[in-house]
Parts: C-alpha cells; structure tokens; sequence
C-alpha cells in the first residue's frame, strides 16, 4: 500500500477484542481494517478450554485463525504492521484521498507488506473511527492526550464502561482497558464496544441477528436494522457451509510450534523448539 487509504474504523491490534470488534463494525456496514503487529498473547496458551462452545477445548492458534477468518469474511481488511502513531486528521490535512474525507485521526504504521522479504514501508490509514485493541501499547495514543492510567509496568485506558474514551472518536476494548484478562471477556469487549461504535455512528439501532424467515415480517413487523430473516432452504445452505469449514479446521492438528514467554527461549514470539 503507498496512498493514503480512508476507512470508517480502524482497528489496531488484531488479537481477540480487535477481531472481534471488526466483525461486528464490518457487519454494520462500516468499512473497517484491522492492524496487527505480531501475534496475540493468546498464541502462549497451551489449551483453550474455558472458551464458550468448545466442550473438549481449542488450540489457540487455530482459534485465533479461525477468528481473523470470520472477520475477514465479513468484511473487514488486514494489514500486518505496527501502528506506531494516531493524531487528528487536520493535522495532516494535505494527504490526498480518493471519496468523501470525514475522517478524523490519520494513524501511522511501519506495514510488513512482504514478510519473505521483510520489506517495511511507513504508510498511512485515515478514520473516523479507531478502536484500539492493542494489549500492551498505548504509545501511538500519546499525541491524543487520552487518559491512560499507570500501574506498574502496564498502561491501561481509561473509558466510560462502554468502551469510550475521553477523546471523541476513539474507543478501548479488550485487556488494555484493563479488562479481566481471559480471552472471552476479551471477545465479549469487543463486541460491546463494536456496538457502541455503531451506535454513536450514523447508523440506525442496531442488533446483528439472524432470524427464522416471518420472525418478525409475519407478525407485522418491519425487519429492525441490522437484522436479517433467512428462509429455511438458506438457513441449510449456510448450516452445510459451516459444517464444511468446521471439518477442515479440525481434520489436522495445528502445525504451529508451542509459544511460551518470550524471555524463556532464544526467539521472539516465544516459539519452543520442535521435539521431534
Ligand atoms: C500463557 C497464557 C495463557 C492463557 N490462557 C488463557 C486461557 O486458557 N483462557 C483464557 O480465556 N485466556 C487465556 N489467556 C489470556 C488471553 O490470551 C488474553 O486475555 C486475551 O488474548 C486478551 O485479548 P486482547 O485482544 O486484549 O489482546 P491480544 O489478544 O494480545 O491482542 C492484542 C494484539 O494487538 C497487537 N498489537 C499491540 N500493539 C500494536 C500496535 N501498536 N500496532 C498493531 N498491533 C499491535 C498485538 O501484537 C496483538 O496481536 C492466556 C494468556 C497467556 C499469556
């Protein structure tokens, strides 16, 4: 990517709260793209097995890949880089975009664009929105004079309950608003800090649901934003759909080698080696 690119909500941080943040915002509507550096902090786990809906358990690489699929196929972009500052967007006034500019932060990122070849290129992304998901840096916010709390060595952002932040516009979901740190409170963040994103937004009250075909049309009543009736003839075809995709997910143990913490071994994502 050279240009500048424009989005609704940007998303930095690409771990459990981040993803799950951007299905629901690229659900509604809004164009989202989501910034990940690294991995989540969930890729250290052994075993997932207190994650709602998994009865054995899940590895919690495959959980995670399985988490960025669903928000990409719902409609959010990925990059991989580190976004390394966020300040107003009239600060960079002269960055030529392409559509209507409503955007109100323009963020910096170091993208990965070939991770083969390692060949890094700063690049920036214009929002109305950011959701920062980013476990455990809060650095790139400094130049927006958001209120971060200290507590040893972490930093957690302050907000409303909801997910807001004292700066308009700009929203905390997942561990860094100091959230329990288990990877469904994570989730769980993510989506209610998504929804009330989509509230403050343009868009009409908002519920992402499903429903059986005549749910609400056959008792007289308008289909509510946000709301979709499938027929049954469909509600199969997406039942096969994701009966396939679940057999392919688990037909094969995850091929990723075990992380741990990352000053235990000699390697940067905590990768132990093989033991065969
Ligand atoms: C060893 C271990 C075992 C665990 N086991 C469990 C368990 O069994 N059950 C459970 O529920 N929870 C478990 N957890 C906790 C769980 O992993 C976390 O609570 C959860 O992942 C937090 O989600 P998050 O989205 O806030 O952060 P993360 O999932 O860590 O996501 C944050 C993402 O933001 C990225 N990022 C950071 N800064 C930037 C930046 N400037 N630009 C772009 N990207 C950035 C990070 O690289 C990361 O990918 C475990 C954690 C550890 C360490």
């Amino acid at each position: 990517m050279t240009d500048t690119e424009l989005y609704d909500v940007l998303v930095v941080g690409g771990g459990v709260a981040g993803l799950t943040a951007s299905v629901f915002t690229a659900r509604a509507g809004l164009t989202t793209v989501v910034v990940n550096d690294g991995e989540s902090i969930l890729r250290r786990n052994a075993h997932l097995e207190n994650f709602p809906g998994f009865p054995a358990g899940v590895n919690s690489n495959l959980f995670t890949e399985m988490l960025e699929a669903q928000s990409t196929r719902n409609g959010a972009d990925h990059l991989t880089g580190r976004v390394t500052a966020v300040r107003p967007a009239e600060a960079d006034a002269d960055d030529e975009v392409d559509g209507d500019d409503d955007a109100r932060y323009v963020a910096e990122l170091d993208e990965t664009e070939d991770e083969e070849t390692a060949d890094d290129e700063t690049t920036k992304l214009r929002a109305q929105y950011v959701v920062a998901a980013s476990w455990s840096d809060v650095g790139y916010l400094d130049e927006l004079d958001v209120d971060v709390r200290d507590a040893g060595s972490k930093r957690y952002v302050d907000e409303d309950g909801l997910g807001r932040t004292n700066v308009d516009g700009l929203y905390v979901a997942g561990r860094l608003s100091e959230r329990y740190h288990q990877a469904i409170v994570s989730a769980g963040h993510g989506a209610e800090v998504a929804i009330t994103l989509i509230h403050d937004s343009e868009i009409p009250y908002y519920h992402d649901w499903v429903a059986p075909e005549g749910y609400f049309s056959d008792r007289g009543r308008e289909v509510p934003p946000g709301c979709e009736e499938i027929s049954e003839s469909e509600r199969r075809v997406r039942e096969q759909e994701s009966m396939a995709a679940m057999q392919e997910y688990f037909a094969e143990p995850h091929p990723d080698r075990q992380r741990t913490h990352p000053s235990l071994v000699d390697d940067e994502l905590g990768r132990l080696p093989d033991d065969e």
